[in-house]
């Protein structure tokens, strides 16, 4: 337990009384339960902070000498964990929820359908009724909206709403007739319009077909980015977050939040992955962004290789049990192998959306043709550490290319609490065993940095935590068939949300864990995590998060 930190040479011994040693610290955090995460899993009372840096962890006695001078939070109710990471989230679409029309709660189609009716009602003819977060399988009526039922909402305003997922959208007539999307109209690349028995579009745009639609929403100002940036930092430090991997975003964004932080409003640290449009190919000239601080980094881009399982866009070997469709593949392989080439050179990261067992495979595929066509001497990095983002069908035989390859899977256990509703309908009971297969992929070794994909989830790490160690809903239920095995323990848990997130952006030297040099990073909450029983794992409150030895967040 006793560490004793080359930097406790260093600092200034000043002498508060005649006995008593005083050690220079900032802030000192004390009669508590700290769970380091360290390669023991060695659990500490108090821990001593400098200009941003961890200077000491041990027992409360031992701290006693950096009181003196130090702020002191006395911690007697509380437990105090690594920072949690949020490996995947999408930050200006997580503040955007916070500012519009969050669908997210609604409990039925009726009650999504009437705050629909009351948001529209406030708008003038023409202007764009938005919102998003509507998820069918949490509704009794258990359907999509129909065309017909949003038409009753308006027929002067475009009506779109977004599903959770973020793979389709349900739109009203009048925006189908303002897209020009009618009978004749194809289907366009990487998209699909659902159509009814005649043949005429329903509303239902699903992938890329939604753009046809989202195109011509007017364009967000500036201010209305950056104040959605600002209340996505805000939400997150909230929920106790001390980093998030946004997966994918215009460079655009990566400058607001520059400015952002410029403004010292920047609560958290940041890495974004920057999306595949032209941006990708500017990056790949110019970046990466590294940030001695680690506050705002960028060293990867983003692509998505196909869709959801809830839209059926999520690519499988076989066709989805209850639709005539094995699934959607958006992305070309002569247009991804360039990328893939050229930022092994450079030094990036890729990580790529896959979702079903092909989407998957064909990722891997990809990876592996480019980690071969570029000789290891000719690599910036040795050991690249891309991501599959989701990674949630894998067989057998895939789960151990991720170990090989080295490949990261960026999972989040709240899809699979879920997906655990619907997932047999969509995929089968003999599918399922592919399913998340996290117990599988951690016995071999691969690294699964955990997180949420907020705003399609809540975004709440206690969920992810939960979920990630039993596997069933925030009820307690699980279906038959669903793979409890394949939990993982709350000591897993833990690493999948801080120390292997850290590891997921090259920065587990520095972060990840509560340890003499790193970075003072924590997340306390009011409850201990790590035995308290799973139902009681909810009520868990966010006590404080500190970011850089600085209280961002406050109960
Ligand atoms: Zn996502």
């Amino acid at each position: 337990m006793r560490q004793f930190s080359p930097y406790v040479l260093l600092v200034l011994l000043l002498s508060c009384s005649q006995e008593e040693i005083c050690l220079d610290a900032d802030l000192v955090l004390t009669n508590s339960k700290i769970y380091t995460a360290d390669i023991e899993n060695n659990i500490a009372e108090s821990v001593a902070i400098k200009d941003n840096f961890i200077i000491f962890v041990g027992s409360d006695e031992e701290a006693k000498s950096y009181k003196c001078n130090a702020k002191v939070m006395n911690l007697s109710n509380a437990f105090i964990y690594p920072g949690f990471i949020d490996s995947h989230v999408h930050l200006k679409a997580t503040g955007y929820r916070e500012l519009s029309l969050n669908l997210q709660g609604s409990k039925s189609l009726k009650e999504m359908l009437t705050s629909v009716q009351i948001h529209a009602n406030g708008l003038e003819a023409g202007e764009w009724v938005i919102g998003r977060g509507w998820i069918e399988k949490k509704w009794p009526e258990g359907r999509f909206p129909t065309i017909g039922e949003l038409d009753q909402i308006s027929t002067d305003k475009p009506i779109v709403l977004e599903r959770a997922d973020g793979h389709a959208v349900i739109v009203n007539s009048y925006a189908l007739t303002l897209a020009d999307i009618n009978k004749e109209t194809k289907d366009p690349f990487g998209g699909k319009i659902n159509r009814d028995k005649e043949g005429n579009p329903n509303g239902v745009l699903v992938d890329k077909a939604s753009l046809l639609v989202e195109n011509l929403i007017p364009k967000k100002t500036y201010k209305q980015e950056k104040q959605a940036l600002e209340a996505g930092l805000e939400v997150n430090a909230r929920m106790g977050w001390t980093q998030v991997h946004d997966a994918g975003s215009p460079l655009k964004d990566f400058e607001i939040l520059k400015t952002i932080e410029a403004e010292d409003k920047l609560p958290i640290r940041v890495h974004l992955y920057v999306e595949n449009t032209k941006d990708a190919q500017t990056f790949l000239d110019i970046g990466p962004f590294l940030d001695n601080q680690y506050w705002l980094t960028s060293r990867g881009i983003k692509l998505v290789a196909d869709g959801a399982i809830g839209s059926r866009g999520a690519v499988f070997f076989r066709k989805y049990e209850d639709y005539d469709t094995e699934g959607l593949l958006i992305l070309k392989k002569e247009d991804t192998m360039p990328t893939l080439i050229t930022a092994l050179k450079k030094g990036l990261q890729i990580e790529t959306h896959a979702i079903g067992d092909l989407g998957n495979k064909i990722v891997l595929d990809w990876y592996e043709e480019a980690f071969q066509a570029i000789e290891n001497q000719d690599r910036l990095i040795n050991i690249p550490r891309w991501r599959i983002e989701h990674s949630q069908n894998i067989r057998p035989e895939d789960q151990i290319r991720f170990r090989d390859l080295e490949v990261i899977a960026s999972m989040q256990p709240s899809h699979a609490i879920g997906d655990l509703h619907f997932a047999h309908k969509r995929l089968g009971y003999e599918r399922l065993s592919n399913a998340y297969p996290w117990r599988n992929l951690l016995d071999l070794g691969v690294v699964i940095a955990g997180g949420s994909d907020a705003p399609v989830e809540i975004g709440d790490p206690r969920i992810e935590f939960k979920a990630a160690i039993s596997r069933k809903d925030l009820d307690g239920f699980h279906d038959v068939g669903w793979h409890l095995e394949q939990a993982v323990t709350r000591e897993e848990a833990l690493k999948m949300f801080t120390i292997w997130g850290s590891y997921a952006v090259f920065e587990e030297d520095i972060k990840g864990s509560i340890e003499v040099g790193k970075l003072a990073d924590f997340t306390i909450f009011s409850k201990d995590i790590m035995v308290i029983p799973e139902e009681e794992i909810m009520t868990a409150e966010v006590v404080n998060t500190i970011v850089g030895g600085k209280v961002v967040y406050s109960k």
